[in-house]
């Protein structure tokens, strides 16, 4: 990381997707309303089709207030982009989602503490893997903060289609020429093989020689 970086981060040692949630965590019960506008982290798609980083994501819901953690209750807006990949097009897509996730309190651990190096990242998927769960997202900052940054990547990245299309009856482009056959729809090239051009060479030599 970048030591210019961490003019990005709102709150000391916590990543720019975290929300303040000390007050609700320690009020089981209490509910806590979120809106608010992230930048798109890394990872969501690729540069054919994706959402950009950095582009906005609109994130509205409610954390409940459980004795062992969040449920976090909402829905994520953004926009993708990329291009057809038929007729390799332009396209882009409104795309919401829902999400209802638990965000448990997890004990105070050395490398949590350091939610900004490396180690971190690695103790996080570690301990995912052996709570088999994906849809749990542990509180950072000893309880204090709800991290959305892998929550908004997960959650997108299961819309993505793998061959995103401009619409589902897309003709994509002429295998010859390559022109788009959806603003041509009547494009066709004259049937032309070859080797009857040989065939019909050689039935004139045949011809000549019986002469
Ligand atoms: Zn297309
Ligand atoms: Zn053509």
């Amino acid at each position: 990381m970048k030591a210019n970086d961490h003019t990005r981060f709102k709150y000391p040692n916590q990543s720019p997707w975290a929300v303040p949630v000390a007050q609700t965590v320690s009020h089981p019960g209490d509910m806590q309303d979120l809106k608010v506008t992230f930048p798109a982290p890394e990872g969501i798609g690729d540069s054919f089709y994706g959402i950009p980083e950095g582009s906005d994501v609109s994130v509205s819901g409610t954390f409940s207030s459980l004795q062992s953690g969040l449920m976090f209750t909402g829905t994520f807006k953004a926009t993708t982009i990329g291009q057809c990949s038929r007729c390799l097009t332009d396209i882009s897509a409104d795309e919401d989602v829902e999400c209802s996730v638990f965000m448990p309190i997890v004990e105070s651990t050395n490398a949590r503490e350091d939610r900004l190096g490396l180690g971190s990242k690695i103790i996080e998927r570690t301990l995912t893997e052996e709570e088999d769960d994906e849809d749990i997202y542990p509180l950072t900052g000893n309880g204090a903060f709800a991290d959305f940054e892998d929550l908004i990547r997960d959650s997108f990245v299961q819309i993505i289609p793998s061959t995103p299309l401009c619409s589902p009856d897309c003709q994509g482009l002429c295998p010859q020429c390559g022109v788009n056959l959806n603003d041509y729809p009547d494009h066709h090239h004259e049937e032309h093989d070859d080797r009857w051009d040989i065939l019909e060479q050689l039935k004139k030599d045949l011809e000549k020689n019986q002469k």
